[in-house]
């Protein structure tokens, strides 16, 4: 980045500070991870001058023959990635992703059916002070007060008594398998849509380790940027049938030109999980997260629904008597990130929970396995029982400096 260093060394240095934040930290937040180098050369591409509101071979503007390849590509890729009909990769980000399928497929007022915030769902998935909770009458669904897990027998239940036209499944914290099946058979019980949002387990889903919704869903929504490993942004996913629908929200419904950078970069990212090795970093994140959540356990941690299935853990820290919020501030003192969150039934404020949120993503890509998870979950802990102790999370931040050492970020070249 010589240029930019020359042009505006503000910016330069803040990004310079950011990389070694991010190569030397152990990065735990489930919804991040490391693009590659390829990925983020796309991203910086020159497609970044270009405008290209339309969709291939049907565009509002000239110069469109080399956008319309890479958009294709990215497509098509998707489409063999995912096995499915049809694929929309101009959204902007997730939310907006959500955003155009309820602007495509609904009238306002209409129901549609979410696990509530606090219980694992997105805010996008009827929140009240959003714009899905301030447009749609959202009835959410809950997890299970012992388990911690969904019970289908009570989402059909509610299913039954409210009849929405929306079922959506699909979470930002939670740790288990979700049964695509059980639920398409109670959105066909009561004529809903089914809207799988899979976010979150994406890289799963095309690994091969996390069962696929598309026998099942009509509609698939996903970030590109999370377990998928490409830039930020977005997809929809749909059978043929909703294809117009979908096609004629994104554009021109809610946007207007797509990021057409963010289109090759998202083209480079299918690319890379369509090779064998993506199967074998998406089983390690769930071996890595399991071997995780066992060491936590052992430490004593209290785990919602008591391990993990997929890459990601939520811990509630009430046992330790440790707010979300403090603990959080701890371990970022020593070099460890995650995030605070409620835990179901949480007694205390979304500001302040009673949870945190880690998940293995962005460690397995930079190719740590079980023996350092073992030390990540040490470290974590360490820090826990320390927390007030500045000094000893500072000498836990050198610990945790000299482990990321022998695991580069692929990307980052210090
Ligand atoms: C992250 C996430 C989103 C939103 O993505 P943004 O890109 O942050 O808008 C939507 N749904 C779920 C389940 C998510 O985890």
């Amino acid at each position: 980045m010589t240029s930019l260093h020359e042009s505006d060394p503000q910016v330069a240095d803040i990004l310079d500070h950011e990389r070694s934040r991010q190569a030397y930290g152990i990065e735990l937040i489930p919804s991040e991870n490391y693009a590659s180098q390829a990925v983020m050369e796309a991203t910086g591409s020159i497609f970044t001058n270009k405008y290209s509101e339309g969709y291939p071979g049907k565009r509002y503007y000239g110069g469109q023959e080399y956008v319309d390849q890479v958009e294709q590509l990215a497509i098509d890729r998707a489409k063999k990635l995912f096995g499915v009909e049809h694929v929309n990769v101009q959204p902007y980000s997730g939310s907006p992703a959500n955003t155009a399928v309820y602007f495509g497929l609904l009238e306002y007022g209409d129901t549609i059916m979410g696990l509530k915030l606090d219980h694992g769902g997105h805010i996008t998935h009827g929140l009240p002070i959003s714009f899905s909770g301030k447009s749609f009458n959202c009835v959410g669904y809950e997890v299970e007060k012992e388990t911690g897990r969904l019970n289908m027998d009570a989402i059909r239940e509610l299913a039954i008594k409210n009849k929405p036209k929306l079922i959506i499944a699909g979470y930002t914290a939670y740790s288990r398998t979700i049964d695509w099946k059980a639920f398409k058979e109670i959105a066909d019980e009561v004529g809903a849509i089914t809207m799988a949002d899979i976010a979150h387990i994406a890289g799963l889903i095309a690994g091969g380790v996390h069962e696929s919704p598309v026998p099942y869903f009509d509609v698939i929504t996903t970030t590109t940027h999370k377990t998928l490993r490409g830039p930020r942004g977005a997809m929809i996913m749909c059978k043929n049938e909703f294809a117009k629908d979908i096609d004629k929200a994104v554009f021109p419904g809610l946007q207007g030109g797509p990021h057409d950078n963010t289109t090759a970069a998202k083209a480079v990212a299918f690319g890379e999980a369509l090779k064998p090795e993506f199967k074998e970093y998406a089983a390690q994140i769930v071996k890595n997260a399991k071997k995780l959540a066992e060491r936590l356990m052992h430490h004593g941690f209290n785990l919602v629904s008591g391990g993990t299935d997929n890459h990601l853990i939520l811990a509630d820290l009430t046992n330790k008597e440790i707010p979300g919020k403090i603990a959080q501030e701890a371990l970022d003192k020593a070099g460890i990130t995650l995030n605070k969150n409620t835990v179901p039934f949480d007694p205390r404020s979304p500001f302040d929970p009673s949870g945190i949120r880690l998940g293995t993503p962005a460690i397995t890509t930079r190719g740590m396995k079980e023996a350092e998870m073992e030390k990540v979950a040490d470290f974590i802990s360490e820090a826990l029982d320390h927390h007030t102790d500045d000094e000893h999370l500072g000498k836990i931040k050198g610990q945790v400096k000299d482990l990321c050492n022998g695991f580069p970020v692929p990307g980052i070249a210090l």
